[in-house]
């Protein structure tokens, strides 16, 4: 088992998680694990990195499939005994013209930006090492003000709110979607927002779990917005390069920042929630 320090981004063939894995293979004295889906997607992907002189290496990731979480699992384990840098930077979002229904859209869009981050963290978390980062991929639409009813944001930032209330939480979004009155029970009419503020709020009560349970480890979670980047996500309609995008995750996950905890934008600037 080799003893080198390890960093894993999720969903990174393409996009900011692909910059956000070159800039780690730049920058981190240790391992880089691009993972994605989709094998062939993911072998490509490394080999454009070997082309510029970098070297990831490669393991299958379906966020969505806890089979393929415990199989990467037991391979780091197995190789590397633990984890130092975990990007959660994998998502969807559907275009803006979609002809999905809304509840389609919502139903799929918690699954897999709120409840297959929940799952890659609970099957990871354990095997984290002391000091190790944690940066969960939001965005400027994951701030808690564009949810527009008070009553939900005071829910949403509680103090004391924990993993369980949160995904009932957004449990009640997808099912307040599918009676067609998600708008009327106040969450606006964004399946992506919700899931997105679902991500930084899970980031803090992660935080709040790391420093209760066992504050010696020295684990942070933070939560970031990359810009708004030239990917397939925006249908590269963003202005920023996708190495623009990762300025943020990688200073979260490489810096010297001290940050646990926080919500942080493109330029490193730490946002009230
Ligand atoms: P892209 O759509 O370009 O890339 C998304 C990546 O996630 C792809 O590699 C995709 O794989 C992967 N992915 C999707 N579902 C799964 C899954 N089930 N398991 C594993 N991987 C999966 O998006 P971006 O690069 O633009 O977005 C990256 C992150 O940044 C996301 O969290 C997004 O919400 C966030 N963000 C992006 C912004 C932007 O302007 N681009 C703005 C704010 C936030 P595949 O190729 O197989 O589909």
């Amino acid at each position: 088992m080799s003893l080198e320090k390890i960093a894993v981004v999720t969903g990174s063939n393409k996009g900011i998680g692909y910059a956000i894995v070159k800039g780690l293979c730049e920058r981190f004295n240790g391992k880089v694990y691009l993972t994605a889906r989709d094998v062939s997607r993911g072998e490509e992907a490394v080999k454009k990195l070997n082309h510029l002189g970098l070297q990831p290496l490669f393991h299958q990731l379906d966020i969505n499939d806890q089979e393929s979480i415990i199989k990467f699992k037991d391979h780091i384990v197995k190789e590397h005994g633990g984890i130092d840098i975990l990007v959660n930077n994998a998502a969807i979002a559907f275009k803006s013209d979609s002809p999905e229904p809304f509840e389609k859209q919502a139903e799929e869009t918690i699954a897999v930006n709120y409840f297959s981050l929940l799952r890659v963290c609970n099957t990871l978390f354990p095997i984290l090492r002391e000091n190790a980062r944690v940066v969960n991929v939001s965005s400027s639409a994951g701030h808690l003000s564009r949810i527009p009813s008070e009553d939900l944001r005071k829910k949403l930032s509680d103090a004391s709110l924990t993993t369980d209330n949160l995904s009932k939480l957004m449990e009640k979004f997808v099912s307040d979607a599918k009676m067609g009155k998600h708008q009327d029970e106040g969450w606006g009419n964004s399946a992506y927002v919700v899931s997105k503020v679902g991500c930084s709020a899970l980031t803090i009560i992660q935080q709040r779990q790391f420093d209760n349970e066992k504050p010696f480890r020295n684990i942070s979670a933070n939560s970031v917005h990359p810009g708004y980047v030239d990917t397939d996500m925006t249908s590269h309609k963003g202005p920023l390069t996708i190495e623009e995008g990762a300025v943020g995750p990688l200073y979260l996950s490489l810096d010297n920042h001290g940050l646990k905890g926080k919500y942080v934008w493109c330029d490193k600037r730490e946002v009230d929630w």
